[in-house]
């Protein structure tokens, strides 16, 4: 049950930055059959707010991938980048509560910051300086702990001053940050489950901040483990994941759910694609995965890419 009673709603989130690669279908076929037996709403949101890292036309590859693969979104396809005055607003009103500052820092200044598992920690430098000229804007972190109870990977707390110090929601180039937008847009559009790759597990506690920051409530998180490839490295277009075979997508998408440790039946692949969906949705079970971190390169179709 959601909480609230909202009606269960999930989302697959993807940024163009490529193609659908099997690590991201991964994480649509898992979101989608979490929303799916929940008799929820399944959202389709590209996150099109970061146009230096995004490759045109990654949004209709895909869109034409999910397709491929019979995974049907509810409502038309959300483009993060229609939210970016409700973006700039709440950025706005977080400094006049003054939750949230400018930071004048140059990438010099923070050279030799210190760093955590988190990455560079920001050592409150601007905090009381009311500086003006070209700024990215942080919010203004605590030292209590801020913690996340995820489905799959237990309980995660993080001291969010000391680990990642006031983290950016604005970015000097005027470009509101991933952590702020996913937030706002999550609840905005009524998510209240969030699936997605174990990767941004160690962000779900800044988001928590945020989400409390801003009196919003906290969806229910499963973080789903990351495909590998032959290297034992993570998935992805940085380590030059293939774009998703589409030719033959009942075999793909069974060789997904093997990876999602959902134990396929060997012949489920001769069937079709519905059947491949309905035999999903009547045994998904996302505890499968419970405490798994990595999927090796042999439980995935990599070989095929
Ligand atoms: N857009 C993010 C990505 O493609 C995912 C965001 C999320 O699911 O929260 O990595
Ligand atoms: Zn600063």
């Amino acid at each position: 049950m959601s909480r609230n009673n909202a009606p269960h709603t999930g989302r697959f989130a993807p940024s163009p930055t490529g193609p659908l690669h099997f690590g991201s279908l991964l994480t649509a076929v898992a979101s989608f059959a979490q929303a799916r037996v929940n008799a929820g709403r399944w959202l389709l949101r590209i996150e099109d707010i970061d146009p230096p890292r995004e490759v045109s036309g990654a949004d209709q590859l895909i869109i034409d991938a999910l397709e491929a693969f019979g995974l049907e979104w509810d409502g038309p396809v959300i483009y993060q980048s229609r939210a970016n005055e409700r973006h700039a607003d709440v950025v706005k009103s977080l400094i006049a509560d003054r939750l949230a500052y400018k930071c004048t820092c140059s990438r010099r200044d923070l050279a030799d910051v210190r760093r955590g598992a988190l990455g560079a920690i920001y050592p409150g430098t601007c905090r009381a300086a009311e500086k003006d000229g070209e700024c990215a804007i942080r919010i203004r972190t605590t030292n209590g702990e801020t913690c996340v109870e995820d489905q799959l990977q237990g309980r995660i707390c993080q001291r969010l001053e000391s680990e990642s110090g006031d983290f950016i929601i604005r970015r000097r180039d005027g470009l509101i940050a991933y952590h702020l937008a996913v937030v706002l847009d999550d609840a905005d559009e009524g998510v209240t489950e969030v699936v997605r790759g174990i990767d941004l597990l160690d962000s779900t506690p800044r988001h928590v901040f945020l989400q409390q920051s801003l009196g919003l409530a906290t969806p229910s998180y499963a973080h789903i483990p990351v495909a590998l490839n032959t290297d034992g490295q993570k998935l992805s277009k940085l380590t030059g994941a293939a774009a998703v075979d589409l030719s033959r997508p009942a075999l793909t998408l069974v060789q997904a759910l093997a990876a999602l440790s959902q134990d396929p039946p060997s012949d489920l692949s001769d069937g079709t694609l519905a059947d491949v969906w309905e035999w999903t949705l009547g045994h998904w079970n996302l505890q499968a995965m419970l405490g798994e971190r990595t999927i090796a390169a042999d439980r995935c179709a990599l070989e095929q890419a």
